[in-house]
């Protein structure tokens, strides 16, 4: 009785010092503020979680297929579906690099396409807005 020992969570934003040019992450709940790191939790139990925030946004068309239902991203200027919704076309934050051979395998029948997709690649069109830039080879990711 007595003996189990309950533990919770507090979450605080980390204090930051740029020191030298290197950013320092220091424990936001001891004083004075000791650095935190990824390496493992502190002696006062502290551990860093690093934490990827995107807004997402609704009613938007996708640039990629017109609907504006579900969930969507907003890269540059242009919104586009979460989830792939247009197999083939795809919007970059870093286009792959456009080449000659992509755009003559681009015109290739499906059973190339099926080919390559076996060997986890496809061939991509880059847009700039409405605009072909031109096409890519890429890796290939679910739901293309
Ligand atoms: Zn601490
Ligand atoms: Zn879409």
């Amino acid at each position: 009785m007595g003996s189990k020992r309950l533990s919770t969570v507090r979450r605080s934003s980390c204090k930051v010092v740029v020191k030298d040019n290197l950013a320092q992450v220091l424990c936001p709940f001891c004083l004075p503020p000791h650095p935190i790191s990824l390496a493992g939790p502190a002696a006062c139990g502290t551990t860093v979680k690093v934490v990827a925030h995107q807004i997402l946004y609704s009613a938007v068309p996708c640039s990629l297929c017109g609907e504006s239902s579900g969930t969507l991203v907003r890269i540059a200027d242009q919104y586009v579906h979460v989830k792939g919704c247009t197999p083939g076309r795809r919007l970059y934050t870093s286009p792959p690099k456009a080449s000659k051979l992509a755009s003559l395998a681009w015109r290739l029948p499906a059973a190339y396409h099926k080919w390559l997709r076996r060997r986890g690649k496809v061939v991509v069109e880059l847009r700039k807005g409405a605009q072909v830039a031109g096409y890519a080879f890429d890796k290939a990711v679910p739901n293309d």
